[in-house]
């Protein structure tokens, strides 16, 4: 098939992501992709700034995981996990266990970071029930927040960008407080964590968990808050009886500077998301990783199983390419790459700060933002950052960018330059 007869077929049959059918915008046709490097049907070639939604740490087509992939594929692609177990999974779950924070010891492992929300929500859910506190079934959490798209998770994601309004009586009602004050580097401030203790507190009798991104609102508005938030979090759950989870699924494995943002604080929740990157960006899966405390209370309940188990579950593939990612991630000096990558994104977007329409420019990890004062026309975006030989995907006021580890300088220069064209044109 042609590329128009490809884009044709596509605007008649595909839905992409948050978008109506048939969608407005005409989607890049990809036919490969390597290093850090996308390939359109065109010709054209375009820096990847997103990794493909924070997941392609190592690039495209790494030869260590396309390896792992391949010889995987050759032993088995995939089998039930129900009553069979196999070495991909174990490692890669005795390896989770090993570099999230102390004490988490249980992987649930599931299809996708939303799927990975569920069970941890099922899981606080349930350690209530089991023990003998059923009326503890609410969550709460900051607002700006983004858990995925599927109910539960939903329902906690910033009621105005998450569309509450849309979804009134459908979701469940969660307790939310104000989002948490912007900069990393802004020392906590006392009255917003006692707004936080005066409302945990006030709800500990139907409240089962916190949960909150870590250090990094991704989705909701890419606001970056100081760890210390975390530490108040975990004193105020723990004297209240409310359980803690982190979603890690954006932040996890070396994006924000530290190989879990929850290591920013030095504090273990009860339980922990990872997904997105957790497999090199090669296929789909993610993990809720709970406590010994948590498991035990589900597992001595009155049902005392998680009744939750995913046709895909532990995925053979997924998990020899998470194993392989994790081990290329934790062989190199990530630390390093993240930094340097930290810099040039701080260096190339400083020319966009006072520049007209710019309202912010920040930086954290490997990570970079231009906040405009109005939202992007994504049609002309797309144009002008393609024109700067970049990949980028904005969203409501949001230019920003989370490369590949081991994208090279000038690549980040063609990156930056490229979001700052694209704050100064769209
Ligand atoms: C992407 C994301 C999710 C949802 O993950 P999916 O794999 O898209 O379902 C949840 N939480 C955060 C913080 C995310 O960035």
């Amino acid at each position: 098939m042609t590329p128009a007869e490809l884009l044709a077929l596509d605007a008649r049959h595909v839905w992409h992501p948050y978008g109506p059918m048939p969608g407005r915008v005409e989607p890049l046709l990809v036919t490969g992709a390597a290093g850090v490097r996308l390939r359109l049907a065109d010709g054209r070639e375009l820096v990847d700034g997103m990794s493909s939604w924070w997941s392609a740490i190592h690039g495209y087509r790494h030869p260590v995981l396309d390896a792992a992939l391949a010889e995987q594929a050759g032993r088995m692609s995939h089998v039930m996990f129900g009553g069979l177990t196999h070495e991909p999974a174990i490692a890669l779950a005795a390896t989770l266990a090993e570099i999230t924070p102390d004490g988490l010891e249980h992987v649930f492992l599931c299809d996708s970071g939303s799927v990975s929300i569920e069970v941890a929500i099922k899981m606080c859910l349930q350690y209530w029930r089991s023990l003998g506190r059923p009326g503890k079934r609410r969550l709460l959490t900051w607002r700006g927040g983004y858990h995925g798209d599927t109910f539960h998770p939903m329902s906690v994601c910033d009621p105005d960008g998450g569309m509450h309004g849309l979804w009134r009586g459908t979701l469940p009602e969660q307790l939310f407080v104000p989002a948490p004050p912007a900069g990393f580097d802004s020392p906590p401030d006392q009255s917003y964590v006692d707004t936080l203790a005066a409302e945990i507190e006030r709800h500990a009798g139907e409240l089962a968990a916190v949960i909150v991104e870590p250090v990094v609102q991704g989705a909701g508005g890419m606001r970056f808050h100081h760890p210390g938030y975390l530490r108040a979090l975990r004193e105020l759950t723990e004297a209240n009886d409310v359980l803690l989870i982190f979603d890690e699924i954006a932040t996890g494995f070396g994006r924000t500077g530290e190989l879990f943002a929850a290591d920013h604080a030095g504090v273990t929740p009860d339980v922990l998301c990872v997904g997105k990157a957790l497999t090199g960006g090669y296929l789909t899966m993610a993990a809720a990783l709970c406590t010994s405390a948590v498991a035990d209370g589900i597992s001595r309940g009155e049902v005392p199983v998680l009744a939750h188990g995913p046709t895909f579950m532990g995925n053979p593939l997924a998990a020899a390419v998470a194993n392989a990612s994790i081990g290329l991630l934790l062989e190199q000096d990530w630390r390093t790459s993240v930094r340097r990558i930290g810099a040039g994104l701080r260096d190339g977007l400083a020319a966009a700060a006072g520049l007209p329409g710019v309202l912010d420019v920040r930086s954290l990890g490997a990570i970079g933002v231009l906040q405009l004062d109005h939202p992007v026309d994504m049609r002309l975006a797309t144009e002008v950052a393609t024109a700067h030989g970049v990949w980028l995907r904005p969203f409501r006021d949001l230019i920003y960018a989370m490369p590949p580890y081991l994208t090279a300088d000038e690549d980040l220069a063609a990156i930056t330059a490229a979001m700052v064209a694209v704050a100064q044109k769209a």
